[in-house]
């Protein structure tokens, strides 16, 4: 059988350019770089199976791209605004595309279980794809997780220990747990290559779904960032260019949108997220890198970092659900929010198409909508 490491050829370091062949790698030995995973040319069209394995696969990916009312972004706004509505994925965030990726190779290297630090859906995607596979997971959360993420993790039955303070330290006790029992390491960040690598296939869907035009814009809920990364490069492979990307940040957790709007080149960690936008809680505390490379990624791409008051992530949420009848977690309207403060600020303009990624679920984080009120009944 075909296996997903089909047309890898290795892995280079985006820091010193040191390779390595395709092993099971998280760093650059040399100099702790991150690792970029490195195909075989010509590729121009990227096939699912290419990054997962057929005894892996629960069918995530191929999610739709669709219109909805311009009005969502702006009364004013007379271009097209469109969703690509992750929401749609088997565990219910895009985080699936990854777990599904990495857990491929895991199998291939031998993994006899696997670890990741989360904020909540890269652990449910974790938890989800281990079950299916018949291997131990182990979910490292912080405290502060939304308790339908916590739930869902546990329901897959993976065993969860949940870990003091900010993301950060569960991502430190993830790689703990890893040394301790041999597992595979799969975290969402950049740390496991191969997960980052199946993102193309996300640039590759939008740029083919618009019938190979190149949208104005595409807004991305933004963490340390594999996202941006995947969609700058499918767009690459099959384009030849890249949008103008958006790293959609909360005010409360914004390092890589500080970083833009100070001109500097590194981000520095964020100091205490706080934030309804769960997802996108990571400090970057320890791989601050991650968030400059981002950054560089959003600066080719001639775009914006943004960050938005939770108040804005809100009202976007629910215009989402009750114009568009899309039901999302916080962190999934962040796209739009960011959009929408964009259009607001001059530099999105009039006859724009504006692609918005919905990364995660509304049925994830149901407390972020208990005090949303019922609209009364029209008169
Ligand atoms: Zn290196």
């Amino acid at each position: 059988m075909k296996t997903a490491a089909g047309s890898v050829t290795g892995l280079r370091c985006l820091a010193c350019n040191a390779f390595y062949p395709p092993e099971l790698l998280y760093r650059c030995t040399a100099c702790a770089g991150i690792l970029e995973v490195e195909r075989a040319k010509p590729f121009r069209r990227w096939d699912p199976s290419d990054f997962v394995r057929e005894e892996v696969t629960l069918g995530e990916g191929g999610t739709p791209l669709r219109q909805v009312p311009s009005s969502l972004l702006h009364p004013d706004f007379r271009g097209a605004l469109l969703v690509k509505d992750e929401t749609r994925n088997p565990s219910g965030s895009f985080k699936d595309r990854l777990v599904a990726a990495a857990l491929s190779r895991a199998i291939e290297f031998g993994a006899s279980g696997i670890v990741s630090a989360s904020s909540g859906n890269a652990g449910a995607a974790a938890a989800c794809y281990a079950a299916n596979a018949g291997i131990p997971a182990i979910i490292c959360c912080p405290e502060t997780t939304p308790h339908g993420k916590l739930a869902q993790i546990m329901a897959y039955g993976a065993t969860l220990e949940r870990v003091s303070g900010h993301y950060g330290n569960s991502f430190q006790r993830a790689m703990e747990l890893c040394d301790q029992h041999g597992y595979v390491n799969l975290t969402t960040t950049y740390l496991n290559p191969y997960g980052v690598d199946a993102l193309r296939l996300v640039g590759q869907e939008i740029f083919e779904a618009l019938g190979g035009i190149l949208p104005g814009w595409i807004s991305i809920p933004t963490s340390s960032g594999p996202l941006v990364k995947g969609v700058f490069q499918g767009f690459l492979d099959t384009a030849e260019q890249v949008p103008r990307l958006v790293a959609a940040q909360s005010e409360g957790c914004a390092p890589i949108a500080r970083a833009f709007a100070g001109g500097q080149d590194t981000v520095e960690p964020w100091e205490l997220p706080q934030t309804i936008a769960s997802g996108i809680s990571d400090p970057l505390q320890g791989y601050p890198e991650e968030g400059s490379h981002t950054l560089s990624l959003i600066r080719k791409s001639g775009g914006e970092a943004v960050a938005v008051p939770d108040n804005y992530i809100k009202d976007a949420m629910v215009a989402l659900a009750r114009k568009a009848g899309l039901f999302c977690e916080p962190t999934g309207a962040t796209s739009l929010a960011a959009c929408r403060r964009l259009f607001s600020e001059g530099k999105i303009g009039m006859p724009d198409t504006v692609v918005c990624i919905i990364t995660g679920h509304g049925f994830k984080d149901f407390s972020a909508w208990s005090d949303v009120e019922a609209h009364g009944i029209p008169s």
